[in-house]
């Protein structure tokens, strides 16, 4: 492993996974391997760092590092490994507070955005001598969270530009938002039939960093589904309406943009006439 550079890992996981997490009294299989993945992580080298933020319900909690405790006092490891049973009793009581289930998309996005801040925070406590490479990791069981198509694609561009990776574990069915997030900032999307394998998936792909993944034999990419979603209904569409002064996306022609309230003209159409707007006076 390259001494000189750093790793910082986030992982947004997502409980909507439900039995998945917590299994009765017993730890689920997909938390397990979360758990066993975070600390093969941190095991991999001292200065590795670690950061898990749970989207549960209608938040996002960060789980670790603990708000308490100096992040940098001591090393990650020690620290992850003091807090694993505390990690498990906070999860078990957000599900307890709020079953999973009666929500049907946890706020990803906001997670993930709060996870490009917590890496944009150490990326500046570091000395700039430091190397630091970041990573996000999304593990969900959501394929569809088109609903927020327009919150992911704004974190996944500024995780590009922060040169941030965004993988995303997906349990069950495939995410096309994911994939493109994955596409956009030169991570991995791998969808994982069980949850059983998981870990087995999470040391294979999602361990090695940067270089160290290159040399690696990984799965095919899948073929991205680069459908967006429209701006009216937050619905994937393959061929829709972009409105010529905004770009915005819609599935059916309408004819004022409801994001910048242009007013298109069209041949043969009467046309309703535009909102005015207020402008600021110029005394010229
Ligand atoms: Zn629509
Ligand atoms: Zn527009």
């Amino acid at each position: 492993m390259d001494d000189s550079s750093e790793h910082l890992l986030a992982i947004i996981l997502d409980t909507n996974l439900t039995s998945v997490v917590a299994n009765g009294d017993e730890v689920g299989p997909v938390l397990d391997a979360i758990l066993v993945f975070c600390n093969a992580h941190l095991m991999a080298s001292t200065s590795n760092m670690l950061c898990l933020i749970v989207a549960h319900a209608d938040q996002n909690r960060p789980l670790f590092p603990p708000e308490a405790e100096d992040a940098h006092a001591q090393g990650h490891y020690e620290l992850f490994s003091q807090s694993c049973a505390d990690i498990v009793r906070q999860l078990k009581d957000m599900m307890e507070e709020t079953p999973p289930g009666s929500h049907t998309s946890a706020p990803m996005a906001a997670g993930l955005a709060m996870s490009l801040c917590f890496i944009n925070r150490i990326s500046r406590e570091r000395p700039p001598q430091v190397r630091l490479q970041k990573r996000v990791l999304v593990v969900t069981a959501h394929g569809t969270v088109a609903a927020q198509y327009m919150d992911f694609m704004n974190v996944f561009f500024t995780a590009q530009k922060l040169a941030i990776q965004v993988d995303a574990c997906v349990l069950g069915q495939e995410s096309g938002v994911l994939q493109q997030g994955a596409d956009i900032t030169g991570g991995i999307c791998l969808r994982t039939p069980h949850a059983r394998g998981l870990l087995q998936y999470l040391l294979w792909v999602f361990l090695p960093f940067g270089e160290q993944r290159q040399k690696l034999a990984l799965p095919e990419p899948p073929v991205v589904d680069y459908r967006a979603a429209c701006f009216c209904h937050r619905q994937l569409v393959s061929v829709g309406f972009v409105c010529s002064v905004c770009l915005s996306i819609f599935c059916k022609f309408a004819p004022i943009c409801s994001t910048c309230h242009t007013v298109f003209k069209v041949k043969g159409m009467s046309l309703p006439k535009p909102t005015k707007r207020k402008r600021a006076k110029h005394g010229l």
